[in-house]
């Protein structure tokens, strides 16, 4: 196919379909982005059939479980696509079936990277637990109907380990206390969230009493992978717009492509974007291989904290060569310079992905992590 990386034709046939898919929702984002996000009545409903027809829905999720089956470089693939999308149109695809929406409440306005500074609580009350505590930052909770809720065990014989529960956002004494603005223009919103006095059954613990940073630490490998599939994507899309544009745009009577200064800025992106596609990719490759665990967990802080790092030194490019257009929220560059801002941020900031990889790196050594 003269396309430079190998993969099976089934990979080729995702990825394909997933560009397909994005390519849809581009047409939509400038119409999101002047309306706080939100698309016009049925838009939503139309794109989440299409996701149903292209077989993208619980992507993430083992056959068994009602889910495509994807390995994780086929997730890795798909991610990528979406993440050419602006404005988190492709959220469209879900976990499951798509007729539940989870969302996480983790972060306290006490602790975000220290998670073991949280004071949300869990009491055994009876057969079941009171659970306590104000979260921030729950991102969808406007969309949910479930919330995993991270909290410490008070009492008992487990007391001060985590604890997880899934709860039903409508269980009684779950509120929102606000819904702050943040810088991209999504439909998912991040309010604070209180759990007062919030009654579940044992049956909503996940896992056992203890087990709470387990899921928490599983998710986190997982959805940093995923961040950095988006961030190549959004990367690719930035490059390949700036430089249709840069061919196109005339100053001094020539094609700003034409100087070195512009060619420069995006060999630059180029090379970056290849670097952290290569890595990203062996990463996921390494996962559907049973890597050891330690060396995925690296390794997907190694992506997440590159990739998203490269995408917004590409996007900061990007507006660059757009010149004033690049800073008008109609343009790619603009958003996408908003967007992924907080890539360097959620699911471990920067700064944590590299302390796990320095805290690998002590442990295990460069061949092991490197290869
Ligand atoms: C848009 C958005 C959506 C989010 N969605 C969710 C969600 O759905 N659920 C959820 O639970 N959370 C969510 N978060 C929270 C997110 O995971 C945290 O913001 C993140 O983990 C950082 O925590 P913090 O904001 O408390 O910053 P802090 O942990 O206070 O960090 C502040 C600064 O100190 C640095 N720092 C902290 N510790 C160290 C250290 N040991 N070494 C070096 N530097 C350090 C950080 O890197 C950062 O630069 C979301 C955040 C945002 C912005």
């Amino acid at each position: 196919m003269g396309l430079s990386y190998p993969m099976s034709d089934a990979d080729r046939e995702i990825q394909a379909a997933a560009r397909a898919l994005a390519d849809e929702l581009l047409p939509h984002e400038v119409t999101a982005e002047l309306h706080g996000g939100e698309l016009p009545d049925g838009l939503l409903d139309t794109h989440r059939r299409r996701v149903a027809e292209l077989g993208f829905e619980a992507v993430n999720m083992p056959k068994e479980l009602g889910g495509g089956g994807f390995t994780a470089f086929q997730q890795v693939l798909v991610q990528e696509q979406i993440g050419r999308v602006t404005n988190a149109l492709g959220w469209v695809v879900p976990t499951i079936r798509g007729e539940r929406r989870e969302c996480y409440a983790i972060t306290e306005e006490g602790a975000g990277s220290d998670v073991d500074a949280i004071r949300a609580t869990a009491t055994r009350d009876g057969d079941g637990y009171r659970l306590d505590g104000v979260k921030w930052h729950v991102t969808s909770f406007n969309h949910a109907d479930h919330v995993f809720f991270q909290a410490k065990l008070a009492g008992g014989p487990n007391a001060g380990a985590h604890a997880m529960f899934v709860v039903d956002t409508d269980t009684p004494g779950i509120r929102v206390v606000r819904t702050p603005a943040y810088s991209h223009t999504y439909p998912y919103h991040h309010p604070v969230v209180a759990f007062e006095d919030v009654r579940v059954p044992a049956g909503q613990l996940i896992g056992a009493e203890g087990d709470g940073m387990t899921f928490a630490y599983e998710w986190f490998r997982y959805e940093r992978l995923m961040i950095a599939a988006r961030a190549l994507g959004a990367a690719e899309r930035l490059i390949e717009e700036s430089t249709a544009f840069a061919k196109d745009r005339q100053a001094y009577g020539q094609p700003i492509f034409g100087y070195q200064a512009v060619q420069f800025m995006l060999a630059d992106s180029l090379t970056e974007l290849w670097a952290a596609r290569l890595m990203t990719y062996q990463t996921a490759h390494g996962i559907d291989a049973d890597l050891d665990v330690k060396v995925q967990h690296a390794q997907c802080s190694m992506a997440k904290l590159y990739a998203s790092e490269m995408a917004g030194r590409v996007a900061d490019r990007a507006v660059q060569i757009f010149g004033g257009r690049g800073y008008m929220r109609e343009n790619v560059a603009e958003r996408f310079y908003r967007e992924l801002r907080v890539d360097r941020i959620w699911e471990g900031t920067s700064e944590i992905q590299r302390a796990i990889i320095a805290d690998q790196l002590a442990k295990r050594g460069v061949g092991r992590l490197t290869g």
